[in-house]
């Protein structure tokens, strides 16, 4: 698990080498934005993690100016000492990025979902777009990953459901297949891949497709 905000030498070298490679062969694939969690501070502060996060992505660009790839930094849910669950956090990092063509950001529905950004209804989604917008920028916004929450609102867990299934709701989902800022939006599904023998990618893919539709 990559985690370059680690403040344990053997996994954050680990972790500068993989995320290297990872980019390479992003570069290979022609994939444009990799996504990755921000990483956990562990044992330092929020403050610590975050400086080091900035440091290790401008350090990261720098060794591989000749690629193009992005590096997406996804919201996360607040689990432990993961960072990025607060957009403030995104954006300060960003802010400390140099080469600004390299980075981004994956909105997980589910994340910030237990990180308390409400999307249930109609006005508590168009507040949280809202905030992403003003505090880190729709622009950098390049991937969605879709999923429904085990938990309920707030409570900072990271458990994925199926869409419709969970505490945010279908209603959500529809918002965001009707967004015309979300357009060309690439977005990814990370719910459970079977039940009952049944492809349940299938089944989310066309409440989607519904949506987007009607
Ligand atoms: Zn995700």
């Amino acid at each position: 698990m990559i985690n370059i905000a680690s403040p344990k030498e053997d996994i954050y070298k680990k972790s500068v080498e993989s995320l290297i490679e990872e980019i390479e062969r992003c570069d290979l694939l022609g994939i444009d934005d990799l996504v990755m969690h921000p990483g956990s501070y562990l044992d330092t502060t929020e403050e610590i993690g975050i400086k080091k996060i900035i440091d290790t992505l401008n350090d990261i660009f720098e060794k591989t100016h000749q690629l193009k790839a992005r590096i997406a930094l996804e919201t996360t849910a607040g689990q432990g000492t993961n960072l990025g669950y607060k957009f403030e956090q995104l954006a300060e990092m960003i802010d400390g990025i140099e080469n600004k063509e390299r980075i981004s950001v994956c909105m997980d529905t589910c994340h910030i979902f237990a990180a308390g950004y409400d999307i249930r209804d109609k006005k508590s989604y168009e507040k949280t777009i809202k905030q992403f917008d003003n505090i880190i920028g729709l622009s950098y916004l390049r991937a969605m990953h879709l999923n429904d929450s085990k938990m309920e609102f707030g409570k900072k867990r990271d458990r994925h459901e199926h869409l419709g299934e969970g505490y945010i709701g279908a209603d959500a989902f529809k918002f965001i297949m009707q967004d015309e800022r979300l357009n060309n939006i690439p977005k990814l599904l990370e719910t459970p891949k079977e039940r009952d023998g049944i492809n349940m990618d299938k089944v989310n893919l066309a409440l989607l497709r519904k949506f987007h539709k009607s």
